[in-house]
């Protein structure tokens, strides 16, 4: 008889804008084949070279709200101006089949899910320093400077909740970065399998 998968784990990854948790989610997906993406839903419209399905479902308000009436949304959360969420149903599916499941999502998305998902890992990233974060925003050119100005804000409040999380990690160099947080979640799956 095959035995039934373990259930994967739930691993959730927050950090300022522009320091470089894209990148750094890419590379963890490329290395480790157990883990999967969680697609968000957002109503923030898509940036030049952003696909629909792959780096958000990208919804509108009204959409978006139906799906929070509908219970649909393990977490959600306004950031500057727009909602992100991510949906209970995909990553249920993913766990299930025994992967384990990245969650990009800010702070207080991540509170959210603390409560209802007490076991996730939860990884805090952040940067050498704020200069190196203001030059990285700089350098993605993707938000406009009032844009910018605000994500700058909102990212001095969220390192203050750096220390809610179970491991906080310095992006200084991405290889070093990505060895990092593959350990992290690899002793989490020994855990894991040692408490069943
Ligand atoms: P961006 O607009 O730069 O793609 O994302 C803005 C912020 O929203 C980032 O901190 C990103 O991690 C966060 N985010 C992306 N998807 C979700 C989600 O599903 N839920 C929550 N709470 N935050 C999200």
């Amino acid at each position: 008889m095959r035995r039934a998968p373990t259930r994967g784990l739930l691993i959730v990854i927050s950090g300022p804008s522009g320091v470089g948790k894209d990148t750094l989610i890419k590379r963890l997906l490329e290395l480790d084949r157990n883990l999967r993406y969680s697609v968000s839903c957002t109503t923030r419209p898509a940036r030049p070279g952003e696909v629909d399905g792959v780096d958000y479902a990208f919804v509108s308000r009204e959409r978006f709200q139906q799906l929070i009436d509908e219970g649909a949304f393990l977490e959600h959360a306004t950031y500057n101006g727009n909602l992100y969420g991510t949906l209970t149903e995909r990553v249920e599916r993913e766990r299930d089949a025994g992967h384990d499941v990245v969650l990009k999502i800010e702070v207080q998305g991540a509170e959210q899910v603390r409560a209802k998902v007490p076991d996730g890992v939860f990884t805090f990233v952040v940067p050498p320093s704020v200069d190196e974060l203001v030059r990285r925003q700089v350098k993605r050119n993707t938000e406009t400077s009032k844009d910018m100005t605000a994500r700058g804000l909102i990212a001095t409040r969220e390192m203050e909740y750096a220390s809610r999380y179970d491991h906080v990690v310095v992006n200084d160099e991405l290889q070093r970065t990505v060895a990092e947080v593959l350990a992290i979640i690899r002793s989490a799956r020994e855990r894991d399998i040692q408490d069943k």
